[in-house]
Protein backbone atom coordinates (compact mmCIF):
# COMPACT_ATOMS: atom_id res chain seq x y z
CA UNK A 1 0.00 0.00 0.00
CA UNK A 2 2.38 2.58 0.52
CA UNK A 3 4.31 2.19 -2.59
CA UNK A 4 0.98 2.19 -4.51
CA UNK A 5 0.74 6.02 -4.84
CA UNK A 6 4.63 5.92 -6.34
CA UNK A 7 3.47 3.49 -8.91
CA UNK A 8 0.38 5.07 -9.15
CA UNK A 9 2.31 8.67 -9.94
CA UNK A 10 5.16 6.33 -12.32
CA UNK A 11 2.49 5.32 -14.55
CA UNK A 12 0.60 8.60 -14.57
CA UNK A 13 3.58 10.50 -15.46
CA UNK A 14 4.50 8.06 -18.12
CA UNK A 15 0.79 7.83 -19.65
CA UNK A 16 1.19 11.99 -19.89
CA UNK A 17 4.52 11.68 -21.80
CA UNK A 18 3.32 9.09 -23.92
CA UNK A 19 0.64 11.23 -24.95
CA UNK A 20 2.51 14.42 -25.19
CA UNK A 21 4.62 12.33 -27.29
CA UNK A 22 2.23 11.40 -29.51
CA UNK A 23 0.59 15.27 -29.57
CA UNK A 24 3.86 16.25 -30.72
CA UNK A 25 4.20 13.85 -33.37
CA UNK A 26 0.93 14.55 -34.45
CA UNK A 27 1.72 18.70 -34.48
CA UNK A 28 5.12 18.39 -36.77
CA UNK A 29 5.28 19.85 -39.69
CA UNK A 30 4.80 17.72 -42.82
CA UNK A 31 8.14 16.91 -44.44
CA UNK A 32 7.06 19.05 -47.53
CA UNK A 33 7.67 17.11 -50.60
CA UNK A 34 9.99 19.67 -52.54
CA UNK A 35 10.81 17.11 -55.18
CA UNK A 36 6.99 17.20 -56.26
CA UNK A 37 7.26 19.52 -59.52
CA UNK A 38 4.60 21.23 -60.38
CA UNK A 39 2.70 20.68 -63.42
CA UNK A 40 4.34 22.01 -66.67
CA UNK A 41 2.17 25.31 -67.05
CA UNK A 42 1.13 24.12 -70.57
CA UNK A 43 2.67 27.59 -72.52
CA UNK A 44 0.04 30.10 -73.82
CA UNK A 45 0.52 31.15 -77.39
CA UNK A 46 1.57 34.99 -76.78
CA UNK A 47 0.18 36.87 -80.13
CA UNK A 48 -3.44 37.70 -79.44
CA UNK A 49 -6.21 36.18 -81.52
CA UNK A 50 -6.59 38.57 -84.23
CA UNK A 51 -10.58 38.53 -83.01
CA UNK A 52 -10.11 40.01 -79.77
CA UNK A 53 -12.46 43.08 -79.22
CA UNK A 54 -13.38 42.82 -83.02
CA UNK A 55 -17.01 43.46 -83.30
CA UNK A 56 -16.74 45.26 -80.08
CA UNK A 57 -16.68 49.04 -78.86
CA UNK A 58 -13.97 49.49 -76.39
CA UNK A 59 -15.73 51.43 -73.32
CA UNK A 60 -13.95 54.15 -72.90
CA UNK A 61 -13.63 56.04 -76.31
CA UNK A 62 -17.23 55.59 -76.30
CA UNK A 63 -17.86 57.99 -73.76
CA UNK A 64 -18.52 61.25 -74.28
CA UNK A 65 -16.00 64.08 -74.79
CA UNK A 66 -14.76 66.11 -71.79
CA UNK A 67 -16.54 69.64 -72.21
CA UNK A 68 -13.38 72.07 -73.33
CA UNK A 69 -11.62 73.16 -69.81
CA UNK A 70 -13.35 76.83 -69.07
CA UNK A 71 -15.09 77.26 -72.24
CA UNK A 72 -17.81 80.01 -71.00
CA UNK A 73 -16.39 80.93 -67.63
CA UNK A 74 -16.76 84.79 -67.38
CA UNK A 75 -14.07 86.77 -64.89
CA UNK A 76 -15.06 89.39 -63.25
CA UNK A 77 -12.01 91.67 -64.09
CA UNK A 78 -10.63 91.55 -67.83
CA UNK A 79 -7.21 90.44 -67.85
CA UNK A 80 -5.87 93.64 -69.33
CA UNK A 81 -2.81 93.65 -67.28
CA UNK A 82 -3.89 97.04 -65.57
CA UNK A 83 -2.84 97.74 -61.70
CA UNK A 84 -5.25 99.09 -59.56
CA UNK A 85 -5.15 103.12 -60.30
CA UNK A 86 -4.96 106.44 -58.52
CA UNK A 87 -8.06 107.78 -58.08
CA UNK A 88 -7.46 110.92 -60.29
CA UNK A 89 -8.88 113.79 -58.62
CA UNK A 90 -8.41 114.73 -55.27
CA UNK A 91 -10.92 114.72 -52.38
CA UNK A 92 -12.86 112.05 -54.17
CA UNK A 93 -13.60 108.34 -53.31
CA UNK A 94 -14.30 105.42 -55.03
CA UNK A 95 -17.95 106.11 -53.27
CA UNK A 96 -18.43 108.77 -54.91
CA UNK A 97 -18.04 107.32 -58.61
CA UNK A 98 -20.71 106.87 -60.60
CA UNK A 99 -20.22 104.03 -64.00
CA UNK A 100 -20.78 106.25 -67.02
CA UNK A 101 -19.03 104.16 -69.50
CA UNK A 102 -21.97 102.83 -71.35
CA UNK A 103 -23.39 106.13 -71.40
CA UNK A 104 -24.69 107.93 -75.14
CA UNK A 105 -23.14 111.04 -76.14
CA UNK A 106 -24.45 113.21 -79.09
CA UNK A 107 -28.03 112.03 -79.29
CA UNK A 108 -27.20 108.35 -78.98
CA UNK A 109 -24.39 109.13 -82.43
CA UNK A 110 -21.36 107.60 -79.54
CA UNK A 111 -20.67 106.07 -76.88
CA UNK A 112 -19.27 107.69 -73.72
CA UNK A 113 -16.10 105.18 -73.40
CA UNK A 114 -14.84 107.07 -69.90
CA UNK A 115 -15.67 107.96 -66.39
CA UNK A 116 -16.68 111.40 -65.68
CA UNK A 117 -15.57 112.39 -62.06
CA UNK A 118 -17.04 115.59 -60.95
CA UNK A 119 -15.41 117.93 -58.98
CA UNK A 120 -14.83 122.07 -58.49
CA UNK A 121 -13.09 123.80 -60.75
CA UNK A 122 -9.75 123.94 -60.11
CA UNK A 123 -9.36 120.57 -57.99
CA UNK A 124 -6.22 118.99 -58.85
CA UNK A 125 -5.75 116.21 -61.45
CA UNK A 126 -3.02 113.21 -60.51
CA UNK A 127 -2.04 110.87 -62.42
CA UNK A 128 -3.07 107.43 -62.17
CA UNK A 129 -0.11 105.07 -62.60
CA UNK A 130 3.55 106.09 -63.42
CA UNK A 131 4.18 106.54 -66.58
CA UNK A 132 5.20 109.13 -69.64
CA UNK A 133 3.57 112.08 -71.42
CA UNK A 134 3.01 111.40 -74.66
CA UNK A 135 0.65 114.07 -75.86
CA UNK A 136 -0.34 117.40 -74.65
CA UNK A 137 -3.65 118.29 -76.63
CA UNK A 138 -6.46 120.68 -77.22
CA UNK A 139 -9.47 119.39 -79.08
CA UNK A 140 -13.20 120.80 -79.70
CA UNK A 141 -14.73 117.82 -77.57
CA UNK A 142 -12.08 117.43 -75.05
CA UNK A 143 -10.99 120.44 -74.19
CA UNK A 144 -7.20 120.82 -72.78
CA UNK A 145 -6.12 117.23 -72.38
CA UNK A 146 -3.48 114.91 -71.29
CA UNK A 147 -2.12 111.65 -73.04
CA UNK A 148 -0.34 109.15 -70.65
CA UNK A 149 1.11 105.74 -71.69
CA UNK A 150 1.42 103.21 -68.64
CA UNK A 151 4.87 101.71 -67.75
CA UNK A 152 4.59 98.88 -70.27
CA UNK A 153 3.68 101.19 -73.06
CA UNK A 154 0.12 99.00 -73.64
CA UNK A 155 -2.20 101.73 -72.40
CA UNK A 156 -2.94 105.20 -72.69
CA UNK A 157 -4.50 107.02 -69.91
CA UNK A 158 -7.06 110.33 -70.99
CA UNK A 159 -7.96 113.12 -68.97
CA UNK A 160 -10.24 115.77 -70.49
CA UNK A 161 -11.67 118.77 -69.88
CA UNK A 162 -8.77 120.22 -67.89
CA UNK A 163 -8.69 123.74 -66.45
CA UNK A 164 -5.07 123.80 -66.92
CA UNK A 165 -2.30 121.82 -67.26
CA UNK A 166 0.39 121.60 -64.10
CA UNK A 167 3.15 124.07 -64.16
CA UNK A 168 6.01 122.94 -66.08
CA UNK A 169 4.01 119.48 -67.81
CA UNK A 170 5.88 118.85 -70.77
CA UNK A 171 5.30 115.89 -73.38
CA UNK A 172 8.12 112.91 -73.11
CA UNK A 173 8.14 114.17 -69.11
CA UNK A 174 7.82 111.17 -67.23
CA UNK A 175 5.44 111.06 -64.36
CA UNK A 176 4.93 108.86 -61.00
CA UNK A 177 1.81 107.79 -59.45
CA UNK A 178 0.09 111.30 -57.83
CA UNK A 179 1.65 113.82 -59.49
CA UNK A 180 -0.11 116.56 -60.36
CA UNK A 181 -1.03 116.87 -64.08
CA UNK A 182 -3.61 119.35 -64.63
CA UNK A 183 -6.77 120.71 -62.76
CA UNK A 184 -10.32 119.93 -63.18
CA UNK A 185 -12.37 122.44 -65.50
CA UNK A 186 -14.68 122.22 -67.98
CA UNK A 187 -13.09 123.09 -71.45
CA UNK A 188 -13.98 121.60 -74.63
CA UNK A 189 -17.45 120.36 -74.53
CA UNK A 190 -18.24 120.23 -71.07
CA UNK A 191 -20.99 121.77 -69.21
CA UNK A 192 -19.74 125.01 -67.62
CA UNK A 193 -21.95 124.38 -64.31
CA UNK A 194 -20.98 121.29 -64.15
CA UNK A 195 -17.34 120.98 -63.99
CA UNK A 196 -15.40 117.32 -63.96
CA UNK A 197 -12.60 114.90 -65.30
CA UNK A 198 -13.42 113.03 -68.24
CA UNK A 199 -10.57 110.17 -67.54
CA UNK A 200 -10.91 107.00 -70.30
CA UNK A 201 -8.07 103.93 -70.61
CA UNK A 202 -7.35 103.00 -74.29
CA UNK A 203 -5.58 99.72 -74.58
CA UNK A 204 -3.16 100.46 -77.39
CA UNK A 205 -2.56 98.69 -81.20
CA UNK A 206 0.77 97.44 -81.97
CA UNK A 207 1.26 101.06 -83.86
CA UNK A 208 1.10 102.92 -80.15
CA UNK A 209 -0.69 105.49 -81.58
CA UNK A 210 -2.03 107.93 -78.76
CA UNK A 211 -4.83 108.64 -80.98
CA UNK A 212 -5.72 105.25 -81.08
CA UNK A 213 -7.03 102.25 -79.08
CA UNK A 214 -9.74 100.34 -77.47
CA UNK A 215 -11.47 101.72 -74.77
CA UNK A 216 -11.35 99.91 -71.61
CA UNK A 217 -13.61 100.65 -68.36
CA UNK A 218 -11.51 102.27 -65.84
CA UNK A 219 -14.74 102.03 -63.54
CA UNK A 220 -13.27 99.01 -61.58
CA UNK A 221 -9.54 99.73 -62.08
CA UNK A 222 -10.43 103.23 -59.82
CA UNK A 223 -11.80 101.26 -56.96
CA UNK A 224 -15.92 101.42 -58.25
CA UNK A 225 -17.72 98.76 -57.32
CA UNK A 226 -21.02 97.86 -59.14
CA UNK A 227 -24.56 98.15 -56.97
ZN1 LIG B 1 -17.04 112.33 -70.17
Amino acid sequence: MPERPVRHWGGWVAAVAFVLGVLWALNRPAPTTTSASEPPVTSVPTAKPPSAGLGKTAPSPSSPPSPPPQAAVQTPEPATGIPPLLLPVQGVSPRDLRDTFADTRDANQRGHEAIDIMAPRGTPVFAVDDGRIVKLFSSKPGGITVYQFDPTGNFAYYYAHLDAYAEGLAEGQTVKRGSVIGFVGYTGNANPAAPHLHFAIFKLGPEKQWWKGEPINPFEYLGGKKP
